[in-house]
């Protein structure tokens, strides 16, 4: 699912939902009540404070970054609601958050310990059952368990541009607060599943069509509600219980197509399927029982292995950023930045830089190159507004921030440089010999290669510790993963400062040594390698890609070949020929599809045809013939795969690599692997990554697995890797390894 949308949305999807696997630390904070005449003091751990303004209760949580329904919050709530029951005069209750945003969900920090659903239930019900009117006024981004807490206010209202959504099927989990039960109550079964199933978030105006949002306030928030409550009460309007309605329930054919809807959306996956039978089923039963009944199914759905996948790649992608080892060292500050080579990478990452509004200088060898590659840049803000992701306004503001050289002397004040030109280790050196002449002191020095030794490139410069990989992917204005390649003469401080360049960038840095290929390319070489072989083995590229696909891939990987082009594997493989072991086979159907002028999508002829202007994949008997005749050449029978051969012959060796890469200590963690895996290469997120998956398939199958294939083709490219056959031997998991190193 995750490979079928953007990388930037699957953040977004991600970032909040865990907000509703409600498990809870049970820290405990007093809530402090003031009055409109008395104003008391807030201690800052405070994140709950209450006032009278009039005849309005006022309860407002601030509990930054994004206001997470935590432990704290929730018993400062209950003593604001305890407060509230004691004075007089109040006739409506206003529920509002300080900060950037409305309850963005429940606290992930709580995501390890025993279920709290029935602390969220008891919160909540008590909101509802209030005998005045409680509003919600809501703001930012409200998600997961920020929506149900104010599905139980009585009434919601909104500032504009406010977002709603309920994500959780995306987690693996379903919603776990009362949402599966009041959402159909208040807007019908179909809206409700529609809203879950799909996990997009809604803006205000299909909030107000859905039915959960009852006005949009202009103006400042918190008046404004004030005065909505206080016309509900001149209207003489009571408490609104979302409980206490009925759901109508749904035709059978309806049903079938959200089930169908949910299966194509999450292939492999139950949470929406258990979304509809928590919605469904509750709907028909008491609200109590229905509650009860959300509350057993989402504890079940949080065992399944797409939720654990999920939530592990979720925690993954914020543990890259712990460094491990490293002495401390003030980061250097990014004021400005340089990019040599305007490229296809050295573009977008010029993007990435402006999109942070950081000035970026971009120098190329040749004016048409530069212009050429500023003239890209501007189609892709220009195809950003026209896709509603960019405002107008914003696309000169970023185009102005980017600014074309042919002069390193352009570069002499920039705090960061990227050469982003040709892989070509001479070129490479050359131009960091004369970054080394142009640039100021303390200037970091960083290169995008894929494959070549950023060691060598650190040699050729005279400060080796600014030198660095920053191996961005492409599109690299697009896609998270930022692999942060350190050399033995890397500083902790260049390493630190690259880390938090990273996080500017809103991009996800994995740190890694160098070895060739690094992590995702390296780990790429036997899953390619072995993909190749099958066609030409016979196997159709068609057949092998959607066996990846179904398992779970984002994109089969000969649809991945023809979209990097053909070309650019050969050339790496030919520059690389004395690495790979004596195959004669090794990347034969590659280099028979690029001798025959077929080069990928760019060209429309690779492993598929493509129509101009299309990028859909149509099958294409003259690759097949040109690949069948090159497996003749080399004495290839041709046979017929299951299902199964492709899906082991294509994972083994990715898996088996991640232990080499782990053992090595190329990654700080097991989890960076899945990290750059997910991030970067469309590994299914709720299979959390190959480390981890390794792992749910089981050591011993995997190492079995290995030898079933060494056993069939040889030694020369199924080894088991030395930890995997350790772990196996030693009885451990990756998780006491890595402890015990
Ligand atoms: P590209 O061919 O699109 O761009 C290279 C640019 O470098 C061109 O504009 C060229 O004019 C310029 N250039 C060449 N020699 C130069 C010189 N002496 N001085 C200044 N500029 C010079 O290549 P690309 O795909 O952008 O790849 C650039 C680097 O990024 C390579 O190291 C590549 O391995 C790496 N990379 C590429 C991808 C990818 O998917 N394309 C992904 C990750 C990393």
């Amino acid at each position: 699912m995750f490979g079928r949308r953007e990388p930037s949305d699957v953040q977004a999807l991600v970032a909040q939902p865990l907000a509703n696997c409600i498990h809870a630390a049970g820290i405990r904070v007093s809530c402090r009540v003031y009055t409109t005449d008395e104003p008391m003091l807030m201690t800052p751990q405070t994140p709950v404070r209450m006032a009278q303004v009039d005849e309005v209760a006022v309860i407002t949580v601030d509990n930054p970054p994004v206001n997470t329904i935590s432990a704290a919050v929730r018993s400062g709530v209950n003593e604001a609601l305890d407060a509230i029951a004691k004075l007089s005069g109040v006739r409506a209750v206003l529920l509002r958050c300080e900060g950037r945003t409305f309850f963005s969900g429940a606290d992930i920090n709580e995501f390890s310990g025993p279920p709290k659903e029935a602390e969220y239930r008891a919160l909540f019900a008590r909101v509802e059952a209030l005998s005045v009117p409680v509003i919600a006024a809501m703001h930012g981004t409200v998600l997961g368990g920020g929506l149900e807490f104010s599905l139980a206010c009585h009434y919601r209202v909104a500032a504009p541009g406010t977002k709603f959504g309920l994500p959780e099927v995306t987690l693996g989990v379903i919603p776990g607060a009362g949402g599966t039960q009041r959402l159909p109550r208040l807007i019908g079964i179909e809206k409700a599943l529609e809203l879950i199933i799909s996990a997009k978030p809604v803006e205000t105006h299909q909030a107000l069509a859905l039915g959960f949002l009852d006005e949009v306030i202009d103006g400042p928030l918190e008046q404004g509600a004030l005065s909505y409550a206080r016309l509900l009460l001149a209207r003489g309007a009571g408490p609104r219980r979302t409980a206490a309605r009925t759901a109508q329930a749904l035709g059978e054919s309806i049903l079938a197509e959200l089930r169908d809807q949910a299966r194509e959306q999450y292939p492999n996956r139950t949470a929406a399927l258990t979304a509809i039978e928590a919605v469904t089923a509750g709907a028909r039963l008491p609200f109590n029982d229905g509650l009860l009944l959300e509350e057993r199914l989402a504890n079940d759905t949080k065992l399944t292995p797409e939720c654990r996948g999920s939530v592990h790649v979720f925690f993954a992608e914020r543990e890259t950023r712990r460094l491990l080892g490293l002495p401390e060292a003030t980061p250097r500050t990014i004021k400005t930045a340089g990019i040599v080579g305007a490229g296809t990478m050295g573009g977008a990452i010029a993007m990435c830089f402006a999109n942070a509004g950081i000035p970026v200088t971009v120098l190329d060898a040749a004016q048409d190159a530069l212009d050429r590659g500023l003239g890209v840049i501007d189609s892709n803000y220009e195809s950003m507004v026209r896709r509603g992701r960019l405002a107008p306004v914003d696309k000169p503001k970023r185009m102005a921030l980017i600014r074309a050289s042919l002069d390193y002397a352009a570069l002499a004040s920039t705090d960061v440089v990227i050469e982003a030109v040709f892989e070509d280790l001479g070129l490479k050196k050359r131009i960091f010999g004369v970054l080394d002449q142009a640039l100021k002191p303390g200037a970091i020095l960083a290169s995008n290669t894929s494959t070549l030794d950023v060691t060598e490139l650190a040699r050729a410069t005279s400060r080796p510790a600014d030198v660095i990989g920053m191996h961005f992917f492409s599109p690299a204005n697009v896609m998270p993963l930022l692999e942060v390649v350190r050399t033995e003469f890397t500083s902790a401080e260049t390493i630190r400062t690259v880390m938090d360049l990273a996080r500017t960038l809103r991009k996800t840095p994995v740190l890694a040594r160098v070895c060739y290929g690094f992590v995702g390319n390296r780990m790429m070489e036997g899953y390619l390698r072995e993909a190749e072989r099958m066609v030409l083995e016979g196997a159709t590229p068609r057949q092998v890609d959607a066996v990846l696909e179904q398992w779970g891939m984002a994109m089969g990987i000969l649809a991945v070949v023809d979209m990097a082009g053909v070309d650019v594997g050969v050339n790496v493989h030919k520059a690389n020929a004395d690495r790979y072991p004596p195959d004669p086979s090794y990347y034969q159907a590659d280099f028979a599809l690029v001798e025959a002028g077929r080069l990928g999508q760019k060209n429309g002829r690779g492993y598929y045809r493509y129509e101009p202007g299309d990028r859909a994949r149509h099958d294409d008997s003259e690759a097949l013939a040109i690949v069948q005749a090159r497996a003749r050449q080399l004495d290839i029978v041709p046979r017929a795969h299951s299902e199964q051969e492709i899906l082991e012959r294509c994972l083994y060796p990715l898996l088996n690599e991640g232990f080499r890469i782990l053992e090595e200590g190329i990654v700080q963690r097991a989890s960076d692997i899945d990290v750059v895996w997910t991030s970067g290469y469309g590994f299914p997120r709720y299979r959390g990554g190959p480390m981890f998956y390794a792992e749910t398939l089981g050591l011993q199958t995997l190492y079995d697995g290995m030898l079933k294939y060494r056993d069939r083709f040889g030694p020369m490219h199924w080894q088991p890797a030395p930890l995997l056959k350790q772990l196996l031997t030693t009885g451990k998991n990756i998780a006491a390894w890595e402890a015990a190193r």
